[in-house]
């Protein structure tokens, strides 16, 4: 998170205001008489919703949290930010002008030295005398030749100085190459390339660049399967195998599968089941799910048999506490997704007698299409599973089965699909489906006492509010700054269409000069890091259907 989002998140527009000017409640916003302007009845909105304040009388404008210190105490942006830095209590980074282009710069010539390196593991692949052993592997795995082709499969040669030795070659310094996590330094002096003797993966992020690799053992080397380590390049919490050449089917298709390693994805994808991508073995982490959000809300997790079917898994998927306990969670689920899992359609195929999907959609791919079709809701999962244990006929048994799923149930917003389950859940134990159902309305008029008694206000993300407004504005800006000529369109933009006074404050500057360092030289230095998000972190490719 940005300084400014930070500041955002901690400050409540309505408290912030009401420190200037004597706020009225007005149905869910509030009035008062205009703080800019005299005048005898109200005109001056708070909307904490939005987190924006307007003027309807005299003024005609309005703003956010932000433009509101500007106006109310003359100071311009960076002054505001950081009054209001210091009423949140957050500190304020400084980045220095140069960081923002050269860390743009250092970026490309990482992923240069990346694409390089794909090319030769590819090339060493198909052509060197040294690869036949991998040939062999590849053949034996079932990797159709376009296969290999498209994901640019590779070897690494098993010698210590191969890769290090061509990239140099080429021009590239040791210490980019090192930065990119190609070569391992000796502990004395020099230097070796950390992948020999391995199948290599280049891994790609959405808009195809070569951010990491991961190698799969040929001989019995440990561990079986080693990725790039942490670089500038390679965030291992954001990167999802695959998610390049899955994109435009997850979107057209409106789903997107789920699964644990490459060869899963690469197999389903040599079979037309292109909508799918790779977890890559770890966690699956919010920003993994958060870019998968920008492409679909539907997901189907292809679960492994054995880590399938826990009554935890359904509560944790559901849960809208953090504090879930521990033995509740899902190996591959980071505890903070589980809220965000909460809001999409989560369906799981389950695989059984231990096979993978790689195997089964090798085997037959029309299976596979069948298991994908009977994908059922998380929900049904469970309940079916939880059910398969008890018998059904014993009272005892039934009312812990209804106790134990009852606090799941109520955590559903829909009350259509909540009431879905309540009565499915009746018919499943033999029970009639009003007492069933009262029991549910029961135990959701608890949860929602409990939830008011714990003071959620605390709780909500203010920088969230206005998200939409904010993500155009955040789009608009990275068009601009990623693409100069558009000089022209940039001083078009009228400055009012912004609501959020940070990149009100980036247009205005860049509208009177389209030059990067004079930006970074004009800006407050507390906006620097803001800016590299925008320039550099920032994705145009993920707006695109947001
Ligand atoms: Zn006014």
């Amino acid at each position: 998170m940005n300084t400014v989002d930070d500041v955002k998140q901690k400050l409540d527009i309505v408290d912030v205001i009401s420190q200037y000017v004597k706020l009225q409640k007005s149905g869910r916003n509030f009035k008062a008489a205009c703080p800019f302007h005299s005048e005898k009845t109200a005109s001056f909105f708070v909307f904490p919703e939005k987190q924006s304040w307007h003027c309807f009388g005299a003024c005609g404008t309005g703003g956010d949290i932000f433009s509101f210190i500007m106006k109310k105490e003359g100071v311009d942006f960076g002054q505001a930010l950081h009054m209001l830095a210091e009423k949140a209590g957050v500190t304020l980074i400084h980045q220095s002008p140069q960081n923002v282009k050269e860390q743009h710069d250092q970026h490309e010539k990482l992923f240069k030295i990346n694409e390089v390196a794909a090319e030769y593991f590819h090339y060493l692949l198909l052509h060197s005398n040294d690869s036949e052993t991998a040939r062999q592997y590849v053949k034996k795995r079932n990797l159709a030749p376009k296969t290999v082709e498209n994901f640019q499969i590779g070897y690494a040669l098993n010698r210590w100085d191969d890769l290090s030795g061509h990239l140099i070659k080429a021009g590239y310094k040791e210490a980019d190459i090192l930065a990119v996590g190609l070569i391992v330094l000796r502990d004395k002096e020099g230097y070796y390339d950390r992948f020999r003797n391995r199948l290599m993966f280049p891994i790609r992020d959405i808009k195809s660049r070569v951010v990491g690799f991961g190698g799969r053992a040929l001989d019995d080397s440990l561990p079986k399967y080693l990725n790039s380590p942490q670089t500038p390049i390679f965030d291992k919490s954001s990167i999802i195998y695959g998610i390049d050449r899955a994109q435009a089917s997850i979107r057209q298709k409106d789903s997107v599968v789920i699964t644990e390693g490459y060869m899963d994805t690469i197999a389903a994808h040599e079979y037309g089941f292109e909508n799918t991508v790779a977890s890559m073995g770890t966690a699956l982490t919010s920003k993994q799910i958060s870019t998968l959000r920008k492409l679909s809300k539907n997901v189907i997790f292809a679960l492994d048999s054995d880590q399938a079917g826990l009554e935890a898994t359904t509560r944790s998927i559901l849960t809208i506490d953090e504090q879930i306990p521990k033995e509740h969670w899902i190996p591959w689920l980071e505890a903070k997704t589980y809220n965000e899992l909460g809001k999409y359609e989560v369906q799981v195929v389950e695989i059984k007698d231990g096979k993978d999907p790689d195997e089964l959609i090798r085997k037959s791919p029309e299976k596979w299409a069948k298991l994908l079709e009977a994908s059922q809701s998380i929900i049904d999962f469970t309940l079916k599973k939880e059910i398969d244990t008890i018998t059904r006929n014993k009272p005892g048994d039934k009312s812990a089965i209804v106790g134990k799923f009852l606090p799941i149930l109520s955590q559903i917003e829909d009350p259509v699909r909540r009431a879905h389950y309540a009565y499915k859940l009746a018919e499943l134990i033999n029970l009639d489906g009003r007492s069933v159902w009262e029991a549910l309305l029961n135990s959701v008029a608890q949860e929602k006492k409990h939830r008011n008694t714990k003071g959620t206000r605390k709780t909500i993300n203010y920088a969230q509010q206005g998200d939409d407004s904010r993500r155009i504005e955040e789009y608009c800006l990275t068009l601009l700054l990623n693409f100069p000529d558009l000089i022209t369109i940039s001083k078009k933009i009228d400055i009012n269409y912004f609501e959020h006074s940070e990149n009100k404050d980036i247009l205005l500057t860049w509208q009177t000069d389209t030059n990067m360092e004079v930006l970074v030289e004009k800006l407050d230095p507390a906006l620097r890091e803001y800016l590299n998000h925008l320039y550099v972190d920032n994705n145009y490719a993920y707006f695109v259907n947001w």
